[in-house]
């Protein structure tokens, strides 16, 4: 069965973290913290550098994006027909289809097999779906330990801390803030632990051994899967991923339903443009695969949970739509200026970045996130690296109009910001009143200091609150137009 048929089911808290403080508040904090700042100048432009090469190394890659948003445009239109393809494919080869409407759903789900296989801890692949639906937490509170393997998430974990990168959940954090982290948490460490790259991943290494060795159930997302022969794949560096998809018994995998591709050839497609994209790598070193449950080899119980999550609702809008065909490479994070000085922590969604000022009001709704649209300087950067071409700039552009929207429908009383643009409409519907108001206005003699303004006066003043505006001109375009062709 599939949801497609059903009436969209509000998610409740998809992606959005509890008592996240509204983007302007949180990103004027981070922009404070000097240290953070630094960290992912660094982390970003070495990333940003890697995917310039490798990406110039194609002479075809214009061709490979538009071959991307070709494939995801085709499949969101018969999403359902795909996933029951999936499904049937999956069930064939020995494996357990389950649908999760929603995070307490999918939750409930998890901690039901894992209590099942009689397990009290799990390992689990990095994931950006059990990330969305808070599963650690859900399980944490049925009795059962989530560790996470990826070298990233396992320092976010030790650290009580949060993602804030798709790619990299712990790009704020440096070596020696690593280190101290592990000295602090990890009871089995080296106290002589030093900063050295090498010297920490051996700590996390030895660290997880035994976790991989004892381990009942191993936990999954998915970057795709593949309806026509039930098959599911997952990209990784570190090869810990491997270790949790082939050890356990159990294995359990979470994926949204946006990720399914029809075949093959069309998984060639992107394992061109993920690996470039995220890592700058032409491939992921390690790419896993498995179809259903092989006797005698690996996990002998393949559990598939498809996470709807507010993504049927999502597929209903043009926009929304396509937001579903992002594949997390977080290309657009590394090259936008906004992410780059604040971080991802600022935008309070598991999905940070211009991807998530996108996808967090399509997923939990605009009024939720209805400052998440305006968190980008719109300079088009990120559409330009999307190896999907996903036009995020419109699509910003498109849930700001709808935010202004739903606050004009909802107050009464229009805002300072509608009343000034309600006057100014009205001033330059005739060329007469035009030219009064630039009379009397007298904008030509706002005082500036070289070239710029710093403070304008209410109601324009929020304007001015986080940037200069010019100086504007002492001749006016009519007076200049007058002066140089003559006439009125
Ligand atoms: S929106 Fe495009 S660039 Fe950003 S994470 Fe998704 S696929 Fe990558």
């Amino acid at each position: 069965m599939t949801f497609l048929g059903m009436p969209p089911v509000a998610p409740p808290g998809v992606g959005h973290l509890q008592g996240a403080e509204a983007f302007p508040a949180a990103a004027r904090r981070a922009l404070a913290d000097s240290q953070l700042r630094a960290n992912l100048a660094k982390a970003t432009s070495t990333i940003r550098a890697k995917r310039a090469r490798v990406v110039g190394e194609l002479p075809d890659w214009e061709e490979l994006r538009a071959a991307g948003e070709a494939v995801k445009t085709a499949t969101m239109a018969r999403l359902d027909e795909h996933l029951e393809r999936l499904e049937a494919e999956v069930t064939a080869r020995g494996g357990t289809v389950h649908w999760a409407r929603d995070a307490a759903e999918a939750n409930e789900i998890v901690a039901g097999l894992v209590r099942g296989a009689g397990a009290t801890e799990v390992v689990k692949v990095k994931s950006l779906a059990t990330d969305e639906i808070g599963l650690n937490d859900a399980l944490a509170a049925h009795g059962i330990a989530a560790w996470e393997t990826d070298l990233a998430e396992l320092i976010v974990q030790l650290g009580a801390d949060r993602p804030s990168h798709i790619l990299v959940p712990a790009i704020h954090r440096n070596r020696a803030e690593i280190r101290e982290i592990f000295l602090r948490e990890m009871g089995d460490v080296d106290p002589g632990l030093t900063d050295d790259p090498a010297a920490l991943a051996e700590a996390a290494r030895l660290h997880l051994r035994r976790k991989f060795l004892s381990a009942q159930v191993g936990i999954s997302g998915a970057n795709f899967a593949i309806a026509e022969t039930g098959t599911l794949c997952v990209v990784e560096s570190e090869g810990n991923g491997r270790m949790c998809l082939t050890l356990p018994r159990t294995l359990i995998t979470v994926m949204g339903i946006e990720k399914v591709l029809p075949s093959w050839a069309d998984l060639a497609v992107f394992l061109q443009l993920l690996p470039r994209s995220s890592t700058g790598e032409r491939m992921n070193p390690y790419t896993s695969m498995w179809t259903g449950v092989t006797p005698g080899d690996g996990p002998q119980q393949v559990h598939l949970v498809l996470l709807d999550n507010g993504r049927t609702a999502a597929l209903a809008s043009g926009t929304g739509r396509a937001a579903l065909h992002c594949i997390r490479c977080s290309a657009c994070l590394n090259v936008c200026p906004v992410y780059e000085r604040t971080g991802g922590h600022a935008y309070g969604s598991v999905y940070p970045g211009p991807i998530g000022a996108v996808l967090s009001p399509q997923l939990t709704g605009v009024e939720r996130n209805s400052s998440l649209p305006y968190a980008s300087s719109l300079c088009g950067a990120c559409y330009e690296v999307c190896p999907v071409r996903i036009d995020i700039p419109s699509i910003l552009v498109e849930l700001r109009a709808r935010h202004v929207e739903e606050s004009r429908q909802e107050h009464r009383v229009p805002s300072a910001e509608a009343a000034t643009m309600a006057a100014a409409a009205w001033v330059m519907g005739r060329p007469a009143r035009f030219r009064a108001a630039q009379r009397a206005g007298r904008l030509g003699r706002l005082a500036g200091r070289r070239g710029r303004i710093r403070r304008l006066p209410p109601p324009l003043a929020g304007w001015t609150s986080a940037r200069d505006a010019p100086v504007p001109p002492a001749q006016t375009f009519r007076q200049w137009w007058r002066q140089e062709r003559g006439g009125s």
